[in-house]
């Protein structure tokens, strides 16, 4: 017993799984499509997947936005849990890795609920400020480029309503996050990142350690 939170070996994570996992076969599939390309890293796990399904159900999310789709897993997840006339807006910048994903999107019967936008995030998230949006969304997942995401979260707490939920992916960086010697741009823009949060007083906050570290971040009304 503990009061911090548990390691995980490959023993009590294949453990955890095993108990825990209802994965569908389809979105397996799209995961051993994913896992030979050199970028498979970028995937977000199973279990992660299943996790945000519960966080789309339990706050009742209609309208969710996604920030780096890469090939679609978790778009299939949220998708898939997502009522009848739910909505994805997906923002990524590539046509080849969302290819990947439609035809699974398609197979689950969830493509009409996702609208893939391909381009800067920014301009996406952006366009749909433009157009009155704001505090329109109920759930919004971000995962892209590590150094745009305070451009990001900015702009989805503007897009999300009061009560609504952000959830901030890799939040942990494998670890490099604590490894003084690592001052990429990457590391430095999740650290800056991670300050911020502690003490912004616009939203409830949880650094959840599942997969690489998923920071909740639930915007205040
Ligand atoms: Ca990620």
């Amino acid at each position: 017993m503990s009061t911090r939170s548990i390691g995980l070996d490959d023993s009590l994570y294949r453990y955890l799984l095993t108990v825990s996992l209802r994965e569908p076969d389809l979105f397996a599939r799209l995961r051993q499509a994913t896992e030979n390309m050199p970028e498979a890293g970028m995937q977000i796990s199973p279990e992660q997947g299943q996790f945000m399904q519960l966080l789309v159900k339990l706050i009742g999310a209609r309208k969710t936005l996604e920030i780096g789709t890469f090939t679609g897993y978790s778009a299939l997840a949220v998708a898939s849990v997502l009522p009848e006339d739910g909505k994805l807006v997906a923002c990524d910048v590539s046509e080849t890795f969302t290819s990947v994903g439609q035809p699974f999107w398609k197979e689950a019967g969830v493509a009409g609920k996702i609208d893939l936008r391909i381009g800067p995030a920014v301009d996406s998230l952006d366009s749909l400020l433009a157009n009155g949006q704001e505090a329109s969304y109920d759930f919004a997942f971000i995962d892209a480029d590590k150094t745009n995401y305070a451009s990001y979260y900015e702009r989805c707490l503007k897009l999300v309503r009061p009560g609504g939920l952000i959830a901030i992916d890799n939040v942990l960086w494998g670890g490099s996050v604590v490894n003084e010697d690592d001052n990429s741009d990457d590391t430095r823009a999740i650290r800056a990142l991670n300050a911020v949060l502690k003490e912004d007083t616009r939203v409830d906050l949880s650094l959840v350690p599942i997969g690489d570290g998923l920071t909740l971040a639930r915007k205040c009304t």
